[in-house]
């Protein structure tokens, strides 16, 4: 009998979470004005509110926070770092900064300028943030594959080359600063890129010499899926991929928080002495001197650790394969998921499961506070309160799609949780006609409005 797959890891210290009953959590969730960004963590009981700094950090890398070196300048634990990223990513260069967020926010201080057009796959939020706070431009070229939830692409991350050109052709190449490719793509879906489609945009980006820059976040996760499903790189260790992976660009924004499994920090890494001179100006001033910004000593330790453990295929494939475990569950309910199922989430497709809510009554949030409501699971909603209104004209922005996204910490929870998130998700299922109103604003704020909107029931 083939053995059946188990964690490559066990389980050191543990944190207690409770359960509550429904009448608490209808409780909660009032005072709360349903939005789940309100309730304490307390209140919940499987938090997949997101994978963002939420992981769980191994004996070593606890180990490495001890030893973390707290000196201003030249601390041992800023060249630990240094080497980790020169080793695995192959970046002579490199500035830590307190977030993904603010790795944009200096790199870009440096790059952008009013408007510039800066073409990729479905840019991250505060990426494209970074690049509208500019008055500048983001161009999607992602393949239309990837807007479709039923269609399987391997790689739906990937980058349609004919709209990248097109979009090189358009405007003149000093209005494009660099090409921005997100590994993977987090705003489709946790979607890989493959080396194919890396390679492709390399060459259309040297043809007009403008330079590429990954956002890496799940870089790891993406490497992952190369190695099972590209061909050509199934014999290939993940941090051979991931070299590979990086061979093709010209440098790197990193939120620390998703592959690296540490609970704060991250990174810009570049190939260019002058890029990195530039940025150096931007990152002591907003995020503290070179050899820390914005990081103690022992969070880069911790986060030297965590590279080359995020990098490492048993994790990987623990990690992957919990999140496809759950995919797996839900499809057999018959629950509508985004295929193929994303390396740091399941996305819901609210849309199919509550068919007879109208629009305007946000399909996805009805969906997240349903879910809660049953067994006290948060999720986000990644549908009409995330897209906003319109900043000129105030309508609200109906998105394609509605999703609820059930993002799953790393090494936090184990597979009798997956299973209780999917049952609870089929209750909710079975009684989904009887789900016939959904929520109204109350109040909102005029930018970012999901995180602190305020909504009643209709
Ligand atoms: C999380 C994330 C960011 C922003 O990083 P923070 O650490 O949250 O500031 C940027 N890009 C991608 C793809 C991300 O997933």
């Amino acid at each position: 009998m083939e053995l059946p797959f188990a964690e490559s890891y066990k389980i050191k210290m543990v944190e207690t979470i409770k359960r509550s009953t429904r009448e608490e959590r209808e409780k909660w969730i009032k005072e709360a004005k349903y939005n789940l960004f309100n309730l304490r963590s307390e209140q919940v009981f499987i938090d997949l509110l997101t994978d963002s700094g939420t992981g769980a950090m191994s004996d070593k890398q606890w180990g490495a926070i001890m030893l973390g070196d707290e000196s201003y300048a030249g601390a041992s634990s800023y060249y630990n770092l240094k080497n980790q990223i020169k080793e695995l990513l192959g970046f002579e260069y490199f500035l830590p900064t307190h977030q993904g967020r603010a790795a944009e926010n200096v790199l870009f201080s440096a790059l952008v300028k009013e408007g510039d057009i800066i073409p990729g796959n479905s840019h991250f939020d505060t990426t494209k943030g970074h690049i509208e706070f500019r008055k500048a431009k983001a161009v999607d070229c992602t393949i239309d594959e990837a807007f479709d939830t039923e269609i399987d692409h391997p790689f739906k991350g990937n980058v349609d080359i004919e709209k990248l050109e097109n979009t090189l052709k358009k405007y003149p190449v000093e209005k494009i600063p660099f090409i921005i490719l997100t590994v993977t793509c987090n705003s489709s879906g946790g979607q890989p890129v493959s080396i194919e489609n890396m390679k492709a945009v390399r060459k259309v980006a040297d043809k007009y010499g403008i330079p590429v820059i990954y956002d890496s976040a799940r870089f790891a996760e993406n490497a992952y899926f190369i190695k099972i499903r590209e061909k050509g790189y199934e014999n290939k260790s993940i941090k051979e991929i991931v070299h590979k992976m990086f061979s093709y660009a010209d440098g790197m924004t990193m939120s620390s928080k998703k592959d690296a499994i540490v609970n704060i920090g991250g990174f810009i890494a570049l190939r260019s002495e002058e890029l990195f001179k530039k940025a150096t100006v931007f990152n002591i001033m907003f995020e503290g001197y070179i050899t820390y910004g914005g990081m103690a000593g022992r969070d880069m330790n911790a986060l030297a650790q965590g590279l080359d453990e995020g990098t490492e295929f048993d994790y990987l494939e623990t990690r992957i394969k919990q999140v496809e475990y759950l995919g797996k569950r839900l499809t057999d309910f018959g629950i509508p998921v985004q295929k193929p199922y994303g390396g740091h989430a399941i996305f819901v497709d609210a849309k199919k499961f509550l068919p007879n809510l109208p629009k305007e009554q946000f399909i996805a949030q009805t969906l997240g506070v349903e879910l809660y409501l049953e067994a006290g699971i948060r999720g986000v909603e990644i549908g009409t309160l995330l897209a906003d209104r319109d900043p000129e004209t105030h309508e609200e922005r109906y998105p394609a799609l509605e999703l609820l996204r059930l993002a799953i910490p790393r090494r936090v929870y184990t597979n009798n949780h997956m299973d209780v998130i999917a049952v609870a998700l089929k209750n909710v299922f079975d009684r989904r006609d009887k789900i016939t109103k959904g929520f109204q604003i109350l109040s909102e704020a005029p930018i970012m409005r999901h995180f602190t909107v305020e909504l009643k029931r209709v």
